[in-house]
């Protein structure tokens, strides 16, 4: 069975956006992977379907109430689904590239999106929710950070880069930063590519690859290598 996602949100013309052309795109359509989504407002109560309420304790803002999320996720990921279920969360783990390569070595995710203050304490709990943040920064809603999550997971999953990914030491693949990256022309106003590079030495260029690599690890992300 190939990755499915089940995306839990109140704006689901978000989806799949981004993830409808190039590589994605084309593996959405060719079934390398899935995408469903389910409005939670079909689950919200009373005439107006309303999914959020003010907060207990006081204060501004809406919470999406737990009853409406928990009839959401029921119907989206039944008794007996394997699948991880996530929250995006800027108070959640912080995203990285091995959860990702977690993430697509599965069957799949079931993800919801929060909007508003973000969602009732009690349904996270008793769904058993993983929060993910992208990043220490707040969205507005969990939709955008769904698909940063998503894209980074499709483009790991088999036959969706064809040959791109194979023998390439990519940035977090070995806790470093990728090495720079030169083409053609050889020079460029007055910016030549280093020579090794040109130089058909493939252990030279792999020792030079992996010096830079280290190098601007130790510059830009020192906090990399003390893992
Ligand atoms: N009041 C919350 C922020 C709510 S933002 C707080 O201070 O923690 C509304 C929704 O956007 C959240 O429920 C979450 O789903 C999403 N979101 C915001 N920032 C995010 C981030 N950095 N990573 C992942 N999701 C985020």
């Amino acid at each position: 069975m190939p990755f499915a996602a089940t995306i839990l949100t109140l704006y689901p013309d978000m989806f799949p956006g981004p993830l409808g052309v190039s590589l994605a795109g084309k593996a959405l359509s060719r079934g390398d992977w899935s995408l469903e989504t389910v409005q939670i407002r079909n689950f919200g109560r009373g005439k107006h379907r309303l999914v959020d309420d003010t907060p207990a304790g006081g204060g501004a803002g809406m919470v999406m109430r737990p009853d409406v999320v928990a009839e959401a996720i029921d119907h989206a990921a039944p008794e007996g689904d394997k699948r991880p279920r996530l929250m995006m969360s800027p108070r959640g783990r912080p995203l990285d590239q091995d959860f990702v390569r977690g993430l697509a070595d599965g069957p799949g995710a079931v993800i919801l999106c929060g909007r508003f203050e973000g969602v009732d304490e009690r349904v996270i709990e008793a769904r058993g929710l993983t929060e993910i943040s992208i990043g220490d920064y707040v969205l507005s809603g969990g939709e955008i950070a769904a698909l940063v999550l998503l894209d980074a997971v499709v483009r790991l999953l088999p036959g969706v880069m064809g040959n791109a990914l194979s023998g390439t030491h990519e940035s977090f693949e070995d806790g470093l930063l990728e090495h720079p990256h030169y083409t053609r022309p050889a020079e460029w106003e007055g910016r030549m590519i280093p020579p090794v590079l040109t130089s058909g030495d493939h252990g030279a260029v792999e020792r030079w690859r992996r010096t830079e690599a280290e190098r601007l690890t130790a510059e830009r992300r020192p906090d990399l290598l003390r893992r």
